[in-house]
């Protein structure tokens, strides 16, 4: 698309408060296919909302289940979206001088929420709907510690109880998260841990000392089971989580209209899918409708692949196997990726909505080692001022790549990713990384082969 004179004088692109969008939008009913139901893991029948309330109140029940277009996004919580929302949009214009390329990258920066990602886009809604079903208790997991702190902030703001179970790794190495979710109200314990019976039971194997995200959402999920005044949240994977961040890429469309834009490729990094699926689901609305034809990339870890190396299939969102049976791209649920720095992307499997999406076709993936990451995070750093977290480096890595492709070929190609998060709370990775410490890690493939031959029995 030509380069409007606007888009000439821009660098940062802002919306005012009354430009905030109001509703969620929910892609499903605009898929050519809805995606495959989740199954009770007993039964193998499709869950229905009763299988889940004794997890999730039923205002987020009916969400994830919604097959309506828009959702209104409650007054109270465009009261604490406003503290921070509409987030800025910025051009890359002295990452761009520094590729010496015709490409034009836009990124838009969720750092700039209290808890530092764009994790509170759906930890003030689940907080909200929960305190208004009566519920006093919130349990969780967390990896790096994002999505922990960003319950512990909303919870703090409704007034309710906050236990977050945090892989053991990165509790052991990211204090400071611990603390900041602390600050914040929370009771916060390393996973796996000796107060459920699935941490003591998976603590036994050596192997899973340093924890992964599917032990912790055992731990978490069982602690509110146990309890009716006690429920559970995750912050991504669940249809309802992706929908809450769809209000990033409805802000981003809007930012581009101003300056006249359209983008050629969307990029984003993917762990469980919420950031990437909140940017790219209002882009794919309009593609849908003709209205532009971006290419849709995820990138994810080469030490944690589910979409490019996992299987299609039925599997439990959990080490323990307590969870509902998903339909996903997946490592296994008992594959325990090694521990890199973005642990926000260690995750066995990706959202089934998003997996759905890929098989239909409509997006690309490729994974990416994470030396190759810090170093464009680096040079990113370097020229935009913005230390990004570890997970979003592999979206600016491939931002990165296609910028030094389109230099090759001339094209004026406009990129658009998103800057999911800060890490200031991740220095150690790059201190790693400038030290020449950091390793890339490939998946072990004994591990992997193993923890497929696990996958439940349909
Ligand atoms: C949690 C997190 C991720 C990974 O989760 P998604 O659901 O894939 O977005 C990525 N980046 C940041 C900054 C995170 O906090």
């Amino acid at each position: 698309m030509g380069l409007s004179k606007d888009a000439k004088s821009f660098t940062k692109i802002t919306l005012d408060e009354s430009e905030m969008p109001t509703q969620w939008y929910n892609i499903i009913p605009d898929l050519p296919s809805p995606p495959p139901p989740p199954l009770h893991p007993g039964t193998h029948q499709p869950v229905g909302p009763a299988d889940l309330a004794p997890l999730f109140p039923m205002d987020l029940i009916m969400q994830e289940v919604s097959t309506d277009s828009y959702i209104d996004i409650p007054g109270e919580v465009l009261d604490v979206y406003r503290t921070w929302r509409p987030s800025p949009l910025f051009r890359a214009r002295r990452l761009e001088k520094l590729l010496d390329t015709p490409a034009r990258i836009y990124y838009k920066y969720e750092g700039v929420s209290p808890a530092g990602s764009h994790k509170t886009n759906t930890s003030v809604p689940q907080a909200y709907y929960n305190k208004k079903a009566g519920i006093k208790k919130i349990t969780t997991e967390t990896g790096a510690g994002q999505w922990g702190t960003a319950l512990a902030f909303a919870c703090s703001l409704f007034d309710l109880e906050c236990e977050v179970w945090q892989v053991g790794g990165s509790y052991d190495a990211k204090p400071y998260r611990r603390l900041m979710m602390e600050v914040f109200g929370a009771n916060v314990h390393r996973s796996p841990s000796q107060l459920t019976e699935a941490g003591r039971k998976l603590a036994l194997d050596p192997k899973n000392h340093s924890g992964s995200l599917g032990i912790a959402i055992s731990e978490a999920v069982e602690a509110a089971v146990t309890d009716p005044t006690v429920a559970y949240a995750l912050g991504s994977v669940l249809n309802h989580v992706l929908m809450h961040q769809t209000i990033i890429g409805e802000e981003a469309l809007k930012q581009l209209a101003k300056v006249g834009e359209t983008p050629d490729l969307l990029v984003g990094c993917t762990g469980g899918g919420s950031n990437f699926a909140g940017l790219s689901f209002p882009f794919i609305r309009e593609k849908l409708k003709g209205k532009m034809n971006p290419e849709i990339r995820a990138v994810e870890p080469a030490s944690c692949p589910s979409l490019t190396r996992g299987k299609y299939a039925y599997d439990f969102g959990d080490t323990a196997g307590m969870t509902p049976l998903m339909k996903m791209h997946t490592l296994g649920h008992d594959f325990i990726p090694d521990p890199i720095h973005a642990g926000g992307l260690r995750y066995h499997g990706m959202a089934p909505l998003i997996s759905h999406i890929y098989e239909l076709g409509m997006m690309t993936a490729e994974s990416v080692g994470q030396k190759e990451c810090f170093a464009a995070a680096v040079q990113f750093a370097r020229t935009e001022g913005i230390v990004p977290a570890p997970e979003p480096t592999h979206a600016i890595a491939v931002a990165i790549a296609e910028a030094l492709k389109a230099k090759e070929t001339g094209e004026e190609k406009v990129i658009l990713t998103a800057l999911c998060g800060h890490g200031h709370f991740d220095l150690a990775a790059y201190d790693a990384f400038l030290n020449g410490n950091m390793v890339d890690s490939a998946i072990n493939e004994k591990d992997f082969e193993a923890a497929l031959a696990a996958l439940p029995v349909m």
